[in-house]
């Protein structure tokens, strides 16, 4: 088995040094989102709870603390599954919501519960077990050094494919470029202090990017590395377009650069236009004619193409504004399990 004392002690040494705060030790909420995780929920229930009764036993979290499993409208056994565990285990709870709205929302709905059943620190993590558990217990040593917010970081992800290492990397770069601040190689594996996550809930948006939320409270932050591991069973449940539109939702919600790039776009090829003009005029004084099948063809064709995605970009803010608007709830609690 994993030793978790070990970490436990070695993750406390540097308290004595910080001299920040010490908490005592937390009521822990652990947030678990699934979607058709039937395979591997068994493993992770044992993981989690051999997890909680050594950290339990180490004095490090409360006894009290608790498994909070979030069925995201799946088709498969895993209600069921999380049901029959909340019967027998009285350190688990379900939340069973009445269909699938996403990991975020799903997550979101998960964090808002936890907070409302008075825990003093909330992990969230994925069902799969491809984030290192044994990072927990660092969350929490560093929870109680006085850190509001603990990032977990993938220090190394070999173990994720080619093409989601590359567009992540890419995802995250195109990010930081846009002015977004966010947590380099950090998805959603994080503990956040009770005071932290009520101000978190407090953004209203119906369509949370919480990756990109979270720093925007602020409060002392700190990040564990970890290396990801491969799922432990199962098929990924993020396919390219819930990727694709977790990223449309990531940029459009936390910044308004793509509309800059159109305002500054259009004042580069204006400019342009006109000094095109000029040289058009000149000549013609200087007696040349202008030829131009194939220019005046590219040039609509290029002018079209940048109008329509600007179109679409703007589209994009506008469906997002009316999504917002409406204000619709972000789930349903179909049926609650303690
Ligand atoms: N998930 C969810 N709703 C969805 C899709 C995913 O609650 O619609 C959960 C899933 O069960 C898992 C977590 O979100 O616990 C992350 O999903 P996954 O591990 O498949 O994503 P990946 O690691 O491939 O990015
Ligand atoms: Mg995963």
């Amino acid at each position: 088995e994993i030793g978790y004392a070990s970490i436990i002690a070695s993750s406390c040494k540097g308290f004595y040094t910080m001299k920040m705060m010490n908490r005592a030790a937390p009521r822990l909420v652990i947030v678990i989102p699934c979607y058709n995780e039937a395979e591997v929920f068994s493993e992770c229930l044992r993981q989690l709870e051999a997890l909680l009764q050594e950290t339990q036993n180490a004095g490090v979290i409360r006894s009290d603390s608790s498994l909070l499993f979030v069925d995201d409208g799946s088709i498969d056994t895993t209600w069921e599954k999380i049901e029959a565990a909340a019967m027998h285990y009285s350190f688990v709870q379900g939340v069973k919501l009445s269909r699938n709205v996403g990991h975020q929302a799903a997550l979101l709905t998960g964090l808002s519960y936890a907070q409302k059943s008075g825990a003093d620190a909330i992990v969230s993590i994925d069902a799969d077990l491809q984030d290192d558990i044994t990072a927990i217990p660092k969350m929490v040593a560093a929870y109680q050094e006085g850190y509001d917010v603990i990032y977990g970081v993938r220090s190394s992800r070999e173990r994720d494919t080619w093409f989601k290492r590359i567009s992540a990397e890419g995802f995250y770069k195109l990010m930081a470029l846009m002015g977004v601040e966010q947590v380099f190689n950090h998805a959603d594996f994080r503990l956040m202090s009770q005071r932290a996550l009520q101000n978190l809930l407090e953004y209203k948006e119906s369509n949370a990017y919480l990756r990109g939320l979270v720093p925007l409270v602020g409060f002392p932050s700190t990040k564990i590395y970890y290396s990801r591991g491969s799922r432990f069973a199962g098929d990924s449940k993020y396919p390219l377009k819930k990727m694709i539109s977790l990223a449309i939702e990531g940029i459009t919600s936390m910044t308004i650069s793509p509309l800059r790039i159109i305002s500054g776009g259009g004042i580069l090829i204006s400019l342009i236009s006109v000094l095109l003009i000029f040289y058009i005029f000149f000549l013609k004084m200087m007696g040349h004619t202008v030829e131009g099948w194939s220019s005046v063809m590219l040039a609509i064709f290029f002018m079209g193409g940048i109008q329509m995605l600007s179109l679409g970009v703007l589209g994009e803010y506008i469906g997002k504004i009316y999504l917002e608007v409406k204000n619709r709830p972000i789930s349903h609690v179909e049926k609650i399990v303690k």
